[in-house]
């Protein structure tokens, strides 16, 4: 029975550039401005030996407005559901921010196990983000680079109990 794996963050992190590189295949669009992927898309996703379904989030869309918590957690709600586990993706480079925090705690109530992902973490520029990630109270992190392929065999440890 392959298994769900559901990408969540805030914009920007790089979900649709995991999403590509799990997918194998350039579904999601991926772009510097923030909200870009509008739709869910799944695709069937592989890495290392696993096989799975991955879904990509928009994550949060549009401007940041009074409406972002209540679509957020629509959104995400939605998402958690159907799925088996949920990547936490968060930008080691920018390092947590406050909507970081308050996504954070927010799963960390829900029942959909979390997998924490410190991304962009390719280089000495991401240090000091995983280690603030620690404090996000979801484990530890999963230091990758979705766009350089790095840390891939750790995604692959973290996601064998689900498998
Ligand atoms: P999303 O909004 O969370 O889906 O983020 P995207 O996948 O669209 O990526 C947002 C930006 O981050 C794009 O410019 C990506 O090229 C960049 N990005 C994604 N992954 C990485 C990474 O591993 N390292 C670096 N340095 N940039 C990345
Ligand atoms: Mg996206």
């Amino acid at each position: 029975m392959p298994f769900t794996v559901v990408i969540i963050g805030r914009p920007n992190v790089g979900k649709s550039t995991l999403f590509n590189r799990l997918a194998g295949k350039r579904l999601a669009l991926v772009d510097d401005t923030p909200g870009v992927t509008r739709d869910w898309r799944s695709a069937d996703g592989h890495v290392g030996g696993l096989s799975f379904t991955i879904v990509d989030t928009a994550g949060l869309e549009d401007v940041f407005d009074d409406s972002l918590e209540a679509r957020m957690r629509r959104q995400t709600e939605q998402a958690l559901e159907r799925a088996d586990v949920a990547l936490f993706v968060i930008d080691a480079r920018t390092g947590i921010t406050p909507l970081d925090r308050h996504f954070a705690s927010w799963l960390r109530k829900g029942r959909t196990p979390v997998i924490l992902v410190a991304n962009k973490a390719e280089g000495k520029a991401g240090l000091p983000g995983i280690l603030e990630s620690f404090e996000l109270g979801l484990g530890d992190p999963v230091p990758l680079s979705a766009e350089h392929g790095e840390g891939m065999a750790d995604l692959v440890e973290a996601l064998l109990p689900f498998a």
